[in-house]
């Protein structure tokens, strides 16, 4: 048996689907595995060949040349000393140690400790199919996000809550940044307004790895420093309120289409005695905040 040499397979970028083929044998998800293991115990990306079959347990060196060269060039990368992972083979990695390709993790439904701004019912969580699903008894949708299992395998429903809305707003922070949630690609956000629907939603979709960010254009406003500050002086953070509570994006969420094209929604946010104006552009940022009034 001859081992296909480097330029069978450099330079080649596979499709997502023949990359994930190449996953297929449970001995190369061994070989990321020892590579990560590697990586992480000695501190050095290379290992060599010879270290890498003996950490994976495999005596015949062909077969296992063969199923090292099939996660080249996606997975794994042959430099002079051994083979190393790529940047998309540690993402595979941690997707794996994290269960999110394997672990078929369900909890709830749980009621909890907050009620639905549309009916007043109890907010009810429950995690199936890798995200966090927050409804309530009549079933208006309060929010939803993903979690990888392994977060979420021994964490209560409340917690894996928190979890989502943590993860969910550092997402679109760092898409409203540019940069891709998962893979840190360049990523374009949009504010649209979908025919038959009266709200418009933020949406960014990743060209490189397909990740997909979805919500209310409300939560645009949730990371807002301005927005956020004149929440925090009314009692209300992302760090101990749910989206659901704040009022925007609640019950009367305001949102108001005033243009057209580029899109612009604005937002009259009450709490308390005061009343803040705020307007998000077709992008998701917050382009003007007009300052507190009293309400009177
Ligand atoms: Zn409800
Ligand atoms: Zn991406």
């Amino acid at each position: 048996m001859t081992a296909p040499d480097e330029d069978e397979t450099d330079g080649r970028r596979a499709d997502p689907a023949d990359a994930f083929a190449a996953l297929s044998d449970p001995l190369r998800v061994d070989i990321l595995r020892e590579l990560s293991a590697h990586r992480r115990t000695t501190g050095e990306e290379v290992t060599g060949f010879a270290d890498l079959r003996k950490g994976v347990g495999v005596r015949d060196s062909g077969r296992f040349r063969y199923h090292l060269n099939e996660l080249r060039p996606n997975f794994v990368e042959k430099t002079d000393s051994g083979y190393r992972l790529t940047h998309a083979g540690l993402q595979v990695v941690a997707a794996i140690l994290a269960g999110t390709y394997t672990d078929d993790v369900s909890k709830g439904p749980v009621e909890l400790d907050s009620d639905c701004p549309f009916c007043g019912r109890p907010a009810v969580a429950s995690f199936r199919s890798g995200a966090c699903f927050v409804t309530c008894g009549e079933d208006h949708p309060l929010f939803q996000w993903s979690v990888p299992p392994n977060a979420a395998a021994d964490a209560s429903l409340p917690d894996v809550v928190d979890l989502a809305e943590l993860l969910a707003f550092q997402a679109i922070e760092q898409a409203l940044a540019g940069a891709c949630p998962q893979c840190y690609d360049p990523i374009e956000t949009a504010v649209a307004v979908t025919d038959g629907s009266e709200q418009p939603t933020f949406r960014a979709v990743c060209d490189t790895c397909g990740a997909r960010i979805a919500g209310p254009v409300s939560f645009c406003l949730l990371v807002d420093p301005a927005v956020a500050a004149f929440c925090r002086r009314h009692g209300l953070t992302l760090r101990d309120d749910h989206v659901w509570e704040f009022p925007f994006v609640g019950d009367d969420a305001g949102g108001t289409v005033v243009a057209d094209d580029p899109v612009r929604v604005e937002f009259d946010v009450s709490l308390g005695e005061e009343r803040l104006r705020a307007t998000v552009d077709d992008r998701g940022d917050v382009v003007a905040v007009d300052a507190p009034d009293e309400t009177t």
